[in-house]
Order: C-alpha cells, then sequence, then structure tokens
C-alpha cells in the first residue's frame, strides 16, 4: 500500500515515504564534523554552541560529574588538564605497549596495568577507555544534528585513516554502537575525500587519485584507484606525528629565542602557543603577522614563515614519493589530486603539492569539511538514494603465521586487495608429529615477537609419517567485512582444521552492553584492585625486613619475641595471598606496634656496639 505524507507548513503532500536520515561523521584527532544530504547535495551540520562545523575532539570532566565535548572541552585544556583529554583517536584499538613512546606528551593519565590490554585513561577515581571516549565525541555529534534537523539519528557512517587496522577499525564501530548509532559502514577517509570531489561517481571514468591529508597532528597520503565505482586504495604513507601543531612549534620556538626563552609560566606558554597558530592561519592570506604578548611586539612575514616550516612540507613530500613506489603505479598516471586536512590551506603547502605532483590539486572545498562530505555521500548511497558503487579496502598489514624459531612468515602481504585468499605449504619438523601449532600473526617485522599476534589454534591427528613428509597447507582467506579465516589442512590424509580469527581487542555485544553499566562499577573495582596490589606490595616489603631483622638481631630478643614475631610474620604472609586490601593494612600496623620497641632496642644495642667498636 501506498503511504502519503502531507508537509503541513506548505501544504505539499510527498507521496513517497520519507527516507530514514544516514548521516557521514568525521571522527578526527583534533575536530569531528557530521553531514548530511539536504536535497541531493552534502552539507555540514553546525557546532551547537557556534556557527562552526567543527566541534573539537576534546572531553572535559566538570567537578559536577558533567561531561563537556567540543569548544567548551577545549578551554579546559590549561585549566584542568588532567579532567581534559584530547587526541583520543590515537589511542584507538592500542595497547599500552603500543602507545609507550608518546604518552608522555597526552596530559592525563594513561594506565598500564597490563600491557596487552586495551589502554585505560583515569580521570580522578573512574577509568575509561578510548571506546568509551569516542562514544561521548559521536553523542555530542549525534545531539548537534538532532537539534539542527529536528529528527533522530539513529543510522551513520565513520571514517577512519586508511591505514587503521582490524583493532582500530573494531573499536571505531564499537564507539558508534556505544553512542546508540548503527555504524552501517566503516569508510577510509581518502575514499570519502574522494566521494566529496564526486570523483568516481562516474562508472565510465577510472581514476587514479592521490589524497594528500596534512591535520592537526597528523599527515597521511594514500594513492587510490577507481576503476568501474570500486574505489581500491593501492598504498598509504604518512607519519602520525607531523601536522599543523609542528607548524605552530616552529613559530613558537622561534618567538621564544626572540624572547630570550621559553615564557616561564603555563598560561603564558599556553598563550604563545595560540598567538603561534593566529600568525600561521593568518599568514594563510596575508604577508605579514604581528601581535602583542607581554608588552612586546611579535612580528613574522610569510617569508620567514616559510623557512622555518620548509623542513616539514618536505618530510611529506618525501612520504608521498614512499607512497607512489608501494603503489606501483607510474606517476604520470595520476589524474587528480585532492587537498584534505586544515594545514592545507598553507599556501606553500599547496605550492609544494602542486610542484611534486606536476598539478594543481582540487582545493575548492573546504580542506576540513571534505571528509565528513564524502561520507554523508556514502551514506546517501547506502540509504539507496544513488546508484550503487562498491567500496574496495586493502589490508593495512602483513598477515602470516610463526614458522621455526619465532619467524613471521607472511601469507596474505599488506596492501593486498579484500576480499582475497592465499595458501602456503609447510611440512613437520619432528618424526611422528601428530599436531602442529598454527600462531597467526599481523605485522610488517621478521621476528613474530615484534608483531601482533591475532590467534592460535592447533591442527591435531596428523598421522605417523616422518619429518617433513606431511604435506599441511595453510590457508588465509580474508573476506568483504575484513574478518580473516585461517584454515589448515595435512594434504595427505585430508585431516584439517578451520578457525576465524578475531581481533584480540574486539568487543563482543554482551560486554559492549555491559560496558556502558559497569564503567562506574568497574572504576570503584580497579582502584580497588590497585590498592590491593599496592597493600600486598608494601606487606612483602614489611615481611622481608621482618626476616632480616629476626636474623640479624638473634641475640637481642627472647624466645617469646622471636616466637610471636614470627608467628605474625607468617599471618601476614597468609593475609598477603588471601586477605583483603583493610585486613594487609590493619595487621601491619598491628605488626609495626609489636615491633617498633624491638626494634628501638635493638638500635640502641647496635649503636653501642658501633660506639664501642670505634673507641677500640
Ligand atoms: P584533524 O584531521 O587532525 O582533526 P583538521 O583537518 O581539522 O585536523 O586540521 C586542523 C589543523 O588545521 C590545525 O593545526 C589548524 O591550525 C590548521 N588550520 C586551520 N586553518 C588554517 C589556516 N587558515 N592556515 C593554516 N592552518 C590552518
Ligand atoms: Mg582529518
Amino acid at each position: 500500500m501506498a503511504k502519503f505524507s502531507i508537509n503541513l507548513k506548505d501544504g505539499t503532500i510527498d507521496n513517497e515515504q520519507k527516507k530514514e536520515l544516514i548521516v557521514g561523521i568525521d571522527l578526527g584527532t583534533t575536530h569531528s564534523l557530521i553531514a548530511y544530504i539536504k536535497d541531493g547535495n552534502p552539507e555540514m551540520i553546525k557546532n551547537h554552541s557556534s556557527s562552526d562545523t567543527l566541534v573539537p575532539s576534546i572531553i572535559h570532566f566538570a567537578q559536577n560529574d558533567q561531561i563537556v565535548v567540543g569548544n567548551d572541552a577545549k578551554s579546559k585544556l590549561i585549566e584542568a588538564p588532567e579532567q581534559t583529554i584530547f587526541s583520543i583517536k590515537r589511542l584507538m584499538g592500542k595497547s599500552y605497549h603500543d602507545i609507550e613512546d608518546f604518552k608522555k606528551v597526552l596530559g592525563y593519565k594513561i594506565i598500564d596495568e597490563d600491557e596487552d590490554k586495551l589502554v585505560k585513561i583515569q580521570v580522578d577515581q573512574k577509568f575509561y577507555n578510548p571506546i568509551e571516549l569516542s562514544a561521548m565525541i559521536l553523542s555530542q555529534l549525534k545531539v548537534n544534528a538532532e537539534k539542527e534537523l529536528g529528527q533522530n539519528i539513529n543510522k551513520v557512517v565513520i571514517t577512519v585513516p586508511a591505514y587503521f587496522n582490524d583493532a582500530q577499525r573494531q573499536a571505531t564501530r564499537d564507539a558508534g554502537k556505544l553512542a546508540g548509532l548503527e555504524v552501517l559502514r566503516i569508510i577510509n577517509e581518502p575514499t570519502a575525500a574522494s566521494l566529496a570531489y564526486e570523483l568516481g561517481t562516474d562508472r565510465n571514468q577510472d581514476k587514479l587519485i592521490a589524497v594528500y591529508d596534512l591535520g592537526g597532528g597528523t599527515f597521511d597520503i594514500s594513492i587510490l584507484r577507481i576503476e568501474n565505482g570500486i574505489f581500491e586504495v593501492l598504498s598509504t604513507n604518512g607519519d602520525t606525528f607531523l601536522g599543523g601543531d609542528d607548524f605552530d612549534k616552529s613559530i613558537f620556538d622561534k618567538w621564544s629565542k626572540e624572547l630570550g626563552g621559553v615564557p616561564k609560566n603555563k598560561s603564558a606558554i599556553q598563550e604563545l602557543r595560540l598567538k603561534s597558530e593566529e600568525a600561521k592561519k593568518e599568514l594563510s592570506f596575508s604577508d605579514e603577522f604581528s601581535c602583542q604578548f607581554l608588552g612586546k611586539t611579535l612580528t613574522l612575514s610569510k617569508s620567514e614563515f616559510e623557512t622555518i616550516t620548509a623542513p616539514l612540507i618536505n618530510r611529506t613530500i618525501t612520504h608521498c614519493k614512499k607512497a607512489i613506489i608501494d603503489a606501483e603505479i607510474t606517476f604520470s598516471d595520476i589524474t587528480d589530486v585532492i587537498m584534505v586536512g586544515g594545514s592545507t590551506r598553507i599556501p606553500a603547502v599547496k605550492n609544494a603539492v602542486k610542484t611534486f605532483f606536476n598539478q594543481k590539486a582540487h582545493d575548492e572545498l573546504n580542506p576540513d569539511e571534505v571528509v565528513a562530505l564524502g561520507a554523508a555521500i556514502q551514506a546517501d548511497i547506502l540509504a539507496g538514494n544513488r546508484k550503487d558503487m562498491l567500496l574496495l579496502d586493502i589490508t593495512p598489514l602483513s598477515l602470516g603465521i610463526e614458522t621455526m624459531g619465532g619467524l613471521m612468515d607472511v601469507i596474505i602481504p599488506r596492501n593486498s586487495k579484500v576480499p582475497s585468499a592465499a595458501a602456503r605449504n609447510y611440512t613437520t619438523s619432528v618424526d611422528g608429529q601428530a599436531n602442529l601449532r598454527v600462531s597467526v600473526f599481523q605485522g610488517e617485522r621478521d621476528l613474530i615477537s615484534d608483531n601482533r599476534k591475532l590467534g592460535e589454534f592447533i591442527l591435531n591427528g596428523i598421522p605417523p609419517m616422518p619429518a617433513g613428509i606431511p604435506k599441511i597447507e595453510i590457508q588465509f582467506m580474508i573476506d568483504a567485512d575484513g574478518i580473516l579465516r585461517v584454515k589448515a589442512k595435512e594434504n595427505r590424509s585430508n585431516v584439517e582444521t578451520e578457525v576465524e580469527i578475531k581481533s584480540q581487542y574486539g568487543i563482543s555485544e554482551e560486554d559492549m552492553a555491559l560496558m556502558l553499566k559497569d564503567s562506574i562499577i568497574n572504576a570503584k573495582d580497579d582502584m580497588q584492585k590497585r590498592g590491593l596490589i599496592e597493600a600486598q606490595t608494601e606487606a612483602k616489603n614489611v615481611i622481608h625486613s621482618g626476616q632480616k631483622f629476626l636474623k640479624q638481631n638473634e641475640s637481642i630478643l627472647n624466645i617469646e619475641e622471636k616466637a610471636t614475631t614470627l608467628k605474625m610474620l607468617n599471618r601476614l604472609q597468609s593475609l598477603v595471598n588471601q586477605g583483603t586490601k583493610d585486613q594487609i593494612q590493619s595487621y601491619m600496623e598491628e605488626f609495626n606496634e609489636y615491633t617498633s620497641p624491638l626494634a628501638h632496642r635493638a638500635m640502641d644495642v647496635n649503636i653501642g656496639e658501633s660506639l664501642k667498636g670505634k673507641s677500640i
């Protein structure tokens, strides 16, 4: 049955049922944006508190338990650094081990209890993982969109960098779920940027595109091929610590030198940093910048700016060269170059890119909005409003298994198309070997210990044969959703096993549901666990010194004292094994109370002895 709906404002009748709106989200390191399709064209949704489309990806936990996201949170970065979380995207799908190198630059607390688990961030008494924090940003974007559009938003497309691995993509998807959103698809940022420029929407045109993305803290270059409306990422390269912030830093350093050193206090440092960013932005449009800072005039000309930042721009070009080599393409076949990220507004960046690629890059759209606009177009495609297009992904890292000596044997190399399958043959190393352990790893290093373990399984029941005779085929298959399955088969006997390898960082539906509810309880629990471990460690030290004390002061203590001390040490040891934090602590106090007069006595005697020693 056909449905009609009447627009009460203008009295027109829609004979088509109103299509559900799907929005596109660019969940960025420094800014996040949301866009939708209005009358067939992508349009940005504004930040509810300003006319800005950019929402800073910053979360502040206020005193009154309120969670503030965006511009209002940004202003808290200096005031309350421990309660203000930024750059959360850098932590997505990462273990503590992965981020050891850069956790220092983050002003908030990262917990390092378990090196192999997802990192956690501590804010006051509570603990959050990056998925929950990203969910808070997504929730804010959802609220903004619902306010502006006056309708519920439930379905989204979210973009991620092309180099994001399975764990990072899964984490992004989970963040969406946690924010109450149905994530219809995760798409690559460069793919979204191409869509925003309507590249690849015409099926008869093949394209080879370079997407140059210089954001706030990261640089990515991706080479894409579009054939028959199919997008394929040929290669990616870049630097996760090279972006607009480094341009600000160059100015900051220059001015600090002129001022005779870095400013003394935190707020002056922050002010100078903000002035540096202001100068950078203004020099994108004018030739001179000047400002007042602590009663002095600071100036910077465009040519000075270009001199001090040339090394940064050169570094991006080096990455472009590498990406082209990896993509195995002919340089002159590149049909389009796209500029993405706020920092591509810098004229010197535009010039360098134009010179290197020998063509003018697309910069007609707002460079910080292109990704979100493209995500909205993808959402529109999924909503069935555009002719269908396929998006093909690549594996960002090599996949393989462990072989003798802890070596990585690659089965599916990085940058392979997805879906894909590949197999290799192996054999046994011991006579009569009945089982073979297959350990699956992801990464580019030769030793598996440097790569990431995805899982392992055992092929059982290989019939007895001399070493080297069994023919064991190991097959890797990645489906369109990026899920890896591994099959091992002994070809002489047809014994086989197949497993689905799930990322160890993935979160199940049930876990997800529990997570929100448990986050507060867990925070308490985590604190308690930590407290218990601390008490246990302290008690172990007490036991150790107690035992030493007994040994060293045999002659000073009487039989009863020795027996009681020993008994108390044993009791403390059993509390360390199975007592609570409070039990351990109160017993430690009891022990100290009992032993301190003994210790005093021992000290007196020992001092007397040593004095005696001296007088000889
Ligand atoms: P991300 O993708 O990392 O979230 P964006 O694409 O939003 O980042 O880019 C943010 C960066 O762009 C910041 O470093 C900002 O200073 C810079 N930027 C914004 N406008 C300009 C401009 N006019 N000139 C130079 N840099 C700019
Ligand atoms: Mg970006």
